[in-house]
């Protein structure tokens, strides 16, 4: 197994975002640099469901604001159903390279949210929603757990398929399960969901009773998102509509009935942080401290603080 490093995956992400950037202008007026207003829809808050809001700033096209009431950031106007639709049909569908995540950065980080589940429920049925090429559900499996992905793009949904999980290539509402979940997991799916709680209350109808849904989600109250702001690539200006901080989840949750049962950070972006810190672009510098940002905090006190770059939470039925 190669070992690639975070900084290797992040000038990957980089290369593929700029062509995504570039490719935007299709959605933009020449004029204004803005995006059709054709394209847009105006929104309240995905959480409170109220409009205490405050610009943060633009991103690639994309405005977004943080809600003053649970700390939710979220693109407002945001691309409404037809116009997403059509980013992704446009930009996903036709990806013609399968993408496994195989290294050890994947599978540190899907053996680190395995194990969170595994302290609530040890075996049974698992499902991934949108797994890629299997990555996750190939860790599952070898851990006993029964397999079960939902994936659109029909090349990595086969490839997944050859490798012994059932697999589906379709919508999550389009599916009919014979039997209900122990585990539901979503690995940086869910910050793309407009309507987080129309997809939990659904997700958490394929619950057995003891069930669980995992989120690998970015936190808005990561260190590196505040200190970063807009240039910051949780930021993508179309596709992370909605970036949750642990106050907002915490508040879905309970809204869809569901408690948080474990939570922790993973991803503590200090190379990220020290290239920025170092004048140089954050995710190209050449900075070797992964040790700690600027001789000063390390990568335990930043999880110790729930400020890594991403959740991974644990939730169950009240
Ligand atoms: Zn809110």
């Amino acid at each position: 197994m190669s070992v690639r490093l975070p900084k290797e995956i992040h000038q990957e992400r980089l290369k593929m975002h700029l062509a995504n950037v570039a490719d935007r202008q299709k959605y933009s007026d020449p004029e204004t640099g803005s995006f059709f207003t054709s394209l847009l829809e105006e929104r309240s808050c995905p959480v409170c469901h109220e409009n205490h809001e405050q610009f943060l700033f633009f991103k690639d096209g994309g405005s977004y604001v943080k809600c003053t009431q649970c700390d939710m950031i979220y693109l407002n106007p945001v691309f409404n159903d037809s116009a997403i639709e059509n980013h992704y049909r446009n930009n996903h569908d036709c990806q013609s390279e399968i993408v496994e995540n195989d290294s050890d950065f994947y599978t540190n980080l899907y053996t680190k949210g395995l194990r969170a589940i595994e302290t609530i429920v040890s075996e049974g049925n698992i499902l991934d929603i949108g797994c890629s090429a299997g990555g996750f559900l190939d860790i599952a499996l070898s851990c006993g757990w029964k397999s079960y992905g939902i994936e659109l793009n029909e090349k990595e949904a086969d490839y997944a398929l050859q490798k012994g999980h059932t697999i589906y290539n379709k919508l999550l509402h389009e599916v009919t399960f014979e039997q209900k979940m122990d585990a539901v997991t979503l690995w940086d799916v869910f910050e793309h969901l407009k309507d987080g709680y129309a997809y939990l209350t659904q997700i958490k109808e394929l619950l057995t009773d003891n069930g669980v849904i995992f989120l690998q989600i970015p936190s808005a109250d990561s260190l590196a998102a505040k200190m970063l702001q807009e240039k910051c690539q949780m930021f993508d200006g179309i596709e992370h509509v909605n970036l949750y901080s642990f106050k907002a989840i915490e508040k879905l949750a309970l809204e869809c009935g569901l408690s948080i049962l474990s939570y922790e950070t993973v991803i503590s972006e200090i190379g990220v942080m020290n290239n920025y810190l170092s004048y140089d672009n954050p995710y190209l510098g050449g900075t070797t401290n992964l040790q700690s940002i600027a001789g000063l905090i390390d990568e335990k006190a930043i999880h110790e603080a729930k400020m890594g770059y991403k959740m991974q939470l644990v939730l169950g039925k009240i």
